[in-house]
């Protein structure tokens, strides 16, 4: 049995379908501050809180887990300058609670979600995994500290681990049975789709004074599907016995602000009406993965690495959620 920490949230949701499409035994636990009950589409499910030690000990205790995927994290860099107590306390503490209920129940295979933000501003791009870690915000410096722990975890404990940083995550069940649902929303392409949808009336474009060929920020999309496998070749791997590993995790190729925005007027067929607005603070202009070691060693091959497609399936998902109400 796989337990899905997080699962009830966009990447972990997503998890949690293909685990079950794959026949696998899938446990979630969640608290629900952010993610939705209904997007879990099987298996076993329990609100409990991280920060609650002992509920979290008490379900490590009850069932014998293969591996547990963490995905329960706060995710908005902005917020996390204003707030960085809520980020160490959320992504370490929490972790901390998690990762010793594993050592003392012997649970001895972790996946983490991990960021590109552990990086910082890129001295070279694509950014390989040997690429200096110098995060720039509280959310990237509190990834980077787990993944510092789980090194020593690994040393300590013999606790095996495997840290996926990604770049960034989009698109939708392909099917269109759960997609992004973020409230508020901070991310690009669903903003964009809010808009075609009627829910927004524009979208801004933050900064187009950028060092790249249109002027707008570039970055790696990468479907949430292929991001999933990658965690299913992850699993497999630690559960064959393998080492603990760390991969960046992206299509390797990169789209600006107003390609993006291109795309979505194809695709949706729909204006989108732009608000040039000043740079936000704390994004580099560009950011895109160097995935050769994930595609060497696991075999990983993306099967949706196509911006249209990754727009469709987010699009379909938009249109679906437009009219849904935001109860958790
Ligand atoms: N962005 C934008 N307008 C928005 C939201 C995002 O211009 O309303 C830009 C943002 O500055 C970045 C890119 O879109 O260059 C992707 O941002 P997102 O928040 O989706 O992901 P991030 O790269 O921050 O993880």
């Amino acid at each position: 049995m796989i337990l899905v920490v997080g699962g009830a949230g966009y990447i972990g949701s997503h998890m949690v379908k293909l685990l079950l499409a794959q026949g696998r035994e899938v446990c979630t636990l969640d608290n629900l501050s952010t993610g939705f009950r209904d997007a879990v589409l099987g298996g076993e499910f329990h609100q409990i809180d991280l920060a609650d030690a002992p509920a979290v000990d008490a379900l490590m205790a009850s069932r014998r887990f293969d591996a547990v995927m963490h995905f329960a994290s706060s995710i908005v860099v902005g917020e996390s300058v204003k707030d960085p107590a809520k980020y160490y306390r959320n992504n370490v503490a929490n972790t901390l609670n998690l990762l010793e209920a594993m050592v003392r129940h012997k649970v001895g295979r972790f996946i983490f979600s991990s960021t590109a933000a552990i990086f910082g501003e890129p001295q070279r791009v694509p950014i390989d995994e040997d690429h200096p870690k110098q995060p720039v915000n509280p959310y990237g410096a509190s990834k980077w500290m787990i993944e510092r722990v789980l090194a020593d975890f690994g040393h300590a404990y013999g606790l095996k681990s495997v840290c996926l940083r990604y770049f960034n995550a989009c698109g939708a069940d392909p099917e269109g049975r759960i997609g992004e649902r973020h409230d508020p929303e901070t991310h690009l392409i669903p903003l964009l789709l809010q808009v075609a949808s009627g829910r927004r009336p524009n979208i801004s474009v933050f900064g187009r004074d950028y060092p790249t060929p249109d002027g707008t920020c570039i970055r790696d999309y990468i479907h949430i599907e292929d991001l999933c496998t990658a965690h299913l070749l992850a699993v497999d791997h630690l559960v064959a016995g393998g080492d603990s590993r760390a991969f960046n995790l992206g299509n390797g190729t990169g789209f600006s602000v107003q390609e993006v925005l291109e795309t979505v007027r194809r695709v949706t067929g729909h204006p989108i009406p732009v608000v040039d607005s000043p740079r936000r603070e704390g994004d580099p202009a560009r950011l895109v993965a160097d995935s050769t070691r994930v595609r060497q060693q696991f075999g990983w091959t993306p099967r949706y690495a196509d911006l249209d497609l990754i727009v469709r399936h987010a699009w379909a998902w938009e249109q679906k959620c437009a009219g849904m109400p935001a109860h958790r």
